[in-house]
């Protein structure tokens, strides 16, 4: 029996098997023996407290933020405010010295003593399931636990170029997340929560963007619950993605350290039941809860907001924004005059965004 059965090989899989391998016995379960790259691997630069520099590609210090009239906010820092990451190469240095075998997961049952999980070759079981399963977790459903709100984010990659990343706010694109070009991946995409093909089309036959391999998977966003009886989500099996932005890296990162550290305890004192696990998720939200719920009332705005109230935020915040934080996104309006924020803050609150 292993102490500990991570299914997926993801960047929320891999980080925490990384930290929990030398204390216990680990197997991870990954259906996909060759991942493509399924992100645009932008992160804070946190990543760097963590992983070393040679798996940068690039480091940003502007963006522009487009209105649907094609007006523009300059988001910028004196400093690099995020990095984009050398994706697969991110992938490979995750996954080596671990014990990873590829293999489907196909079913999972809870017995008194244990976890057994079947996949398409054989059966293990384990004290304790971790679910890095992605946004459709197959352990989420078998645990019981309430699926998110699940998006579609979908983009298109060819050569890269240079220039700046374009993130493109307009309904006609998406209308609750939005698009982008990423120049240095060569990359354009949107995450939508609705007809992403249709959004797709229209937003590359506006932009005149050529698509070349094109990719579409789910995001999960929210707060949800993260235990269960000897089971522990992480990633975007637990929605843990910002809400404003999709992105999912740094808080696979920032769970996996949370859950180790729960995980090697749960281990060692025996306690598997869900009263002791919940131990992640409380801390995991007393960090980041706060700022989660923030970003979430700002998307619930958005997605009310119309394209003429869009044209009156650019209007009141523009030409330029200074980013401090890229994790915690709600925290950079400082440079921005207050009573405009709170004006506009207080139109949200009512719902007062047409
Ligand atoms: C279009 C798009 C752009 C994004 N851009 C960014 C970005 O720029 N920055 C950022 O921080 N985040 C970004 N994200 C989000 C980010 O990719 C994820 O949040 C992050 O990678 C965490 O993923 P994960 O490990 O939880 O899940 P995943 O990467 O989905 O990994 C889950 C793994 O589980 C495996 N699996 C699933 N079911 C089974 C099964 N039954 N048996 C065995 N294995 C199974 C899958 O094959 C997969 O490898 C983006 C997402 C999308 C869709």
């Amino acid at each position: 029996m292993y102490d500990t059965i991570i299914i997926g090989a993801g960047v929320a899989g891999t980080c925490l098997a990384r930290q929990i391998t030398d204390e216990m016995d680990v197997l991870v379960l990954e259906k996909d023996s060759q991942p493509g790259v399924k992100d645009s691997g932008i992160v804070s630069n946190t990543f760097l407290d963590y992983f070393p520099k040679h798996l940068v590609k690039d480091s940003i210090k502007e963006m522009n933020l487009v209105s649907p009239s094609g007006k523009r906010i300059r988001i910028f820092s004196n400093e690099p405010f995020a990095l984009i990451i050398k994706r697969k190469e991110f992938s490979t240095y995750l996954k080596k010295g671990l014990n990873v075998r590829y293999q489907t997961v196909t079913d999972i049952t809870y017995e008194n003593d244990y976890v057994s999980v079947s996949t398409d070759s054989n059966t293990y079981t384990a004290k304790i399931l971790v679910g890095a399963d992605g946004a459709s977790s197959i352990v989420r459903n078998k645990a019981g636990l309430k699926p998110p709100l699940i998006y579609f984010g979908m983009m298109s990659q060819a050569e890269s170029c240079k220039g700046i990343i374009e993130v493109f706010l307009n309904k006609y694109y998406s209308p609750d997340f939005f698009a982008w070009k990423i120049p240095q991946n060569g990359e354009h995409g949107l995450i939508t929560s609705v007809r992403p093909k249709s959004y797709m089309e229209y937003f590359e036959k506006k932009e005149d963007l050529q698509r070349n391999k094109f990719y579409s998977y789910p995001i999960a966003s929210g707060i949800q619950h993260m235990v269960s009886e000897r089971t522990v989500l992480i990633g975007d099996a637990a929605s843990q993605t910002k809400p404003l932005t999709g992105g999912g890296i740094i808080f696979s990162m920032k769970a996996s350290e949370i859950a180790a550290e729960v995980i090697n305890d749960a281990i060692n004192l025996r306690r598997y039941n869900e009263m002791f696990l919940k131990s992640y998720q409380d801390q995991w939200l007393s960090q980041w809860g706060a700022e989660i719920r923030r970003q979430l009332f700002l998307r619930k705005a958005y997605r009310k907001m119309t394209n003429h109230y869009l044209e009156l935020l650019f209007k009141d915040f523009g030409p330029e924004i200074e980013i401090h934080d890229y994790d915690r996104l709600s925290k950079n309006l400082k440079s921005v005059p207050k009573l405009k924020v709170i004006k506009h803050m207080l139109r949200m609150a009512l719902g007062m965004v047409q």
